[in-house]
Parts: structure tokens; C-alpha cells; sequence
């Protein structure tokens, strides 16, 4: 096999970034755009010593899971990756993914994991399920302003405003947006060379409260008659908060630290559960609320608080986990490292009355042991829902020296819960239930939830 061959193959898996993957001559091949079951023809675009990366020319004959995308740019665009399969096909593929890393990674045997294992929770309407969008801004060949999804692997924006996994709002917003760039010859930000203004627009809704925010990232310290858009943009129903990002680094981290109001407040709110939850444009929220009520209800399931508990929370952003637990334990604390999420969950124990609730900022490696040494903490029982590089050393330890008698993890990455899990269990715990939650329908993302029990 060679660059520029044509190959057929069946698609048997799919890899971590989304990509399908097929064997041709014992190579492992990985070809975009296509679903398990797939017989394809490719051609080979790029050739490594184990594997290769093939264009999809055709498919020969479909997968009983393919279907239509909904989205006429899904192709090129890199924030769906698996949208060609079928809704069910895609929580079979992502609760195997989960089981097959817990094996293989993690250890633990088909057995236990087929007795500990819960059914994935679904969602009935895959789609405009996000509260949150971040379109880039830049502009095409001939210079025109386009705003859209980057497409895959790449930093060109596919130019496109309405994302089937948005809210119908988002078009809307960004056709002002660019308008009023058009009108004012505001130009866009040129990641390559770093000139020019505006980067991003991030849009957040709260679907609970309807409450809408826009962020406009810029790459400078102001925007040109901000008010004239500000007053624009106020007049969308449920717009609540119209903010300014300053960004001037040369990175593609999206936001920078310095948030200018601009227009109403400079936060949203919206409810999971009963719960009440104040968002800044900085703090991370969940993306999928319908999901995260599902996601949270398994973790405070596992939790099985009887009111006498206290509760660490690692990892906790603006304390939405944490204000869950509250609701039935007698002390939780939460431990995250960005000092506005912080606040938020600060403000958000007040807002829900909680006094029970208390909020460090810092690096949860640093904080837990530091608190351990020094204040000799207790919990019984721990939470944890960290970013996808899953835990430091360090705070496995210090959980270990903590023996909490239950350890619930929530995860976004199955490859380091898996590894994480199989430390904890090699040191006295022991694996009672998993369940994946689907946050994140149409992409090859998966959350998931696993009860720890401390062993007799
Ligand atoms: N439990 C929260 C947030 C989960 S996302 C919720 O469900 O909303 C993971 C969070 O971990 C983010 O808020 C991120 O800012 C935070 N984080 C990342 N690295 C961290 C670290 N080393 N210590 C503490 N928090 C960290």
C-alpha cells in the first residue's frame, strides 16, 4: 500500500478523534466520515510505518446504522464527528467504548463489569441540545467576514450559523455581529499573522431561565461603537447579558482573564434540578443541561447521602455538583481551580440558601493534600469530575489516605477514569457501578460515573 492508492475496507471501529478504522493488508487504516459496518472504497492520503489516513471516495455498501446527516456541512465540519450513525447505534458504540477501556486499561474483568454496569442514559432529542457556542470569526479567501465551526484537525471556519446542535438564537446573534463588523469595517482576528480584532463570539443560554448571553472576544481593549451592537443585540427577547473578552495572547485558549460588561449584567442563571446556578462568561457550566440532570442524579444516587456526610468535591467549577450533594448531606466542600467558578459557587450556596456548602480555590493536587497535612480533613464520601487528563497522583493519594467509604467519579474521558480506577482498586477499593451518561449526542464524547466502595 501507498500514498494515492485506492483501497476497500470495513470499517470495524472508531478511533478516539472520531476517525473510522479498517485493516487493509494487517494496517490499521483510519478514514473520516464513516460508520462501523461501513464497506468503503478510500484512497490513501497519508502513509505512517503502522497505519495509514484515507480519503473517503465512496461507500459501497452502507452500514445497517448509517443515516442521513441532519446537517448539510457535518463533513466539514470538526465538531460532529459521528453524526452518520444512527442515535442508538451511537450510545451502543459509546457504552462499548467506556467497558473496553475499563478492560483494557483499567483491568477490571468482562465479568464485573457486565454485573456493575447500568444501561447509558440517552437523550430522546439528540439535537439543539447545547446552551453554549463558541464561533470563530475570520474571513475567507476573497476577504469576506465568516463565522462558523473550525473544520476538522484544521483552524479554517467552515462558514456556518446554524448549528443543529445549537439553539436557533446563535444565528440570529451572529448575523448582527458581523453586520455591525461589516458596517464599521471592524476587521476579524488573523490567527496566523495575529492582527485584527474580533475573534469570537461565545453565545450561553440558560434553558431553564431563557436567559441569554453574548460575549463578544476581541483582540484589543475595545470595540468599535460597542453600544450601537449592545443596543442591537439587546433587543433579541431574553437577552440578559452582553459582555466584552479581551484577549490580546497569541494562543487559541478562547477567552483571556479581563471580562468589560456591557450591556445588562454580567452573568446568566439557570436551574438544574431545583438548584439555582449563577454563570459568569468565565466559569465552566455543562454544556447539555437536559443530560446533566441525569448526569448529577447518578452521581447523588451513588453518593447515597443520608444527611450526616461530609462531602469533598473535587474539581467542581461553580459548584453544580456540590449545591446537588448539599441538598442531602451535612457538609460539602468543593475544591476548583478557577477563581471566578469559585465565586460563582460561592454566590450560587447563597442564592439556594445552603449554609452548609464551602469553596476553596486552587489545584485540587494542591489544596487536598495541603488541607489533609495540615487540618487532617476527613470525608465520607468524595467526588470527583476532573478535566480529561483525569487526576494527579497526588490527589489519588491523598483520597487513598482520606478512606472515604464511597468514592464517586465522574468522567468526560473513559482512557484516564480507566487508569485512575485501576490504582484506586489496586488500594483498597473496589468498583460497585458505572453508568455513561450522553452528553454529547452526535460526537464521540462520552461521560460516565462510577461508584467506588472502600473494601471491608
Ligand atoms: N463539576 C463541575 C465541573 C467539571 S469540569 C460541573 O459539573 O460543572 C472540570 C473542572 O475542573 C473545570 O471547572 C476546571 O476549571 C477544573 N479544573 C481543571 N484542572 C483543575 C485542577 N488541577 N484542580 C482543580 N480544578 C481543576
Amino acid at each position: 500500500m501507498k500514498k494515492d492508492d485506492l483501497v476497500q475496507l470495513t470499517i470495524e471501529d472508531i478511533s478516539s478523534e472520531g476517525l473510522g478504522i479498517g485493516h487493509v493488508e494487517k494496517m490499521a487504516v483510519f478514514v473520516k466520515d464513516t460508520v462501523i459496518g461501513d464497506e468503503i472504497q478510500a484512497k490513501i492520503i497519508k502513509m505512517k510505518k503502522t497505519y495509514a489516513f484515507g480519503r473517503l471516495i465512496q461507500v459501497l455498501t452502507p452500514s445497517p446504522d448509517r443515516v442521513k446527516p441532519v446537517c448539510p456541512v457535518s463533513r466539514q465540519c470538526g465538531g460532529c464527528q459521528i453524526q452518520a450513525m444512527d442515535y442508538q447505534a451511537q450510545l451502543k458504540y459509546k457504552e462499548n467504548k467506556v467497558k473496553n477501556n475499563l478492560m483494557r486499561i483499567g483491568g477490571f474483568s468482562q465479568e464485573l463489569l457486565g454485573e456493575t454496569m447500568e444501561p447509558i442514559l440517552g437523550m430522546e432529542e439528540p439535537f439543539h441540545y447545547r446552551n453554549k457556542a463558541q464561533f470563530p470569526i475570520g474571513t475567507d479567501k476573497d476577504g469576506r467576514l465568516v463565522a462558523g465551526f473550525y473544520a476538522g484537525r484544521t483552524h479554517s471556519i467552515v462558514d456556518y450559523h446554524s448549528c443543529a446542535l445549537g439553539t436557533g438564537v446563535n444565528e440570529t446573534i451572529l448575523e448582527l455581529v458581523l453586520a455591525h463588523m461589516q458596517k464599521h469595517n471592524i476587521s476579524a482576528y488573523d490567527e496566523t499573522s495575529g492582527k485584527g480584532l474580533v475573534r469570537h463570539v461565545m453565545i450561553r443560554c440558560g434553558f431553564a431561565t431563557k436567559q441569554i448571553m453574548v460575549c463578544i472576544v476581541v483582540n484589543g481593549k475595545k470595540l468599535p461603537f460597542a453600544e450601537e451592537l449592545a443596543a442591537e443585540l439587546a433587543k433579541i427577547p431574553d437577552m440578559t447579558s452582553i459582555v466584552l473578552n479581551v484577549n490580546m495572547e497569541k494562543t487559541n485558549v478562547i477567552l483571556g482573564s479581563e471580562v468589560q460588561p456591557l450591556w445588562g449584567q454580567d452573568y446568566i442563571e439557570d436551574y438544574i434540578g431545583n438548584v439555582k446556578y449563577r454563570i459568569s462568561p468565565l466559569s465552566f457550566y455543562q454544556v447539555n443541561p437536559k443530560q446533566t440532570e441525569k448526569l448529577y442524579g447518578t452521581a447523588l444516587e451513588y453518593a447515597a447521602l443520608q444527611g450526616n456526610e461530609t462531602v469533598w468535591d473535587l474539581y467542581c467549577g461553580i459548584g453544580t455538583i456540590s449545591l446537588f450533594l448539599a441538598q442531602k448531606a451535612k457538609k460539602v466542600c468543593g475544591v476548583e481551580v478557577v477563581p471566578q467558578a469559585i465565586e460563582d459557587a460561592k454566590k450560587n450556596a447563597a442564592l439556594n440558601q445552603f449554609t452548609n456548602a464551602e469553596f476553596y480555590a486552587g489545584r485540587a493536587e494542591d489544596v487536598l493534600p495541603e488541607k489533609y497535612k495540615k487540618e487532617g480533613i476527613q470525608a465520607d464520601v468524595i467526588v470527583i469530575d476532573p478535566p480529561r487528563k483525569g487526576c494527579e497522583q497526588s490527589v489519588l493519594d491523598t483520597m487513598l489516605q482520606m478512606a472515604p467509604e464511597r468514592i464517586v467519579y465522574v468522567s468526560c474521558d473513559s482512557a484516564t477514569l480507566a487508569r485512575d480506577l485501576k490504582y484506586l482498586c489496586e488500594n483498597g477499593y473496589e468498583l460497585r457501578r458505572w453508568r455513561a451518561t450522553d452528553m454529547f449526542p452526535m460526537t464521540n464524547h462520552c461521560e460516565c460515573v462510577c461508584l467506588l466502595t472502600r473494601k471491608a
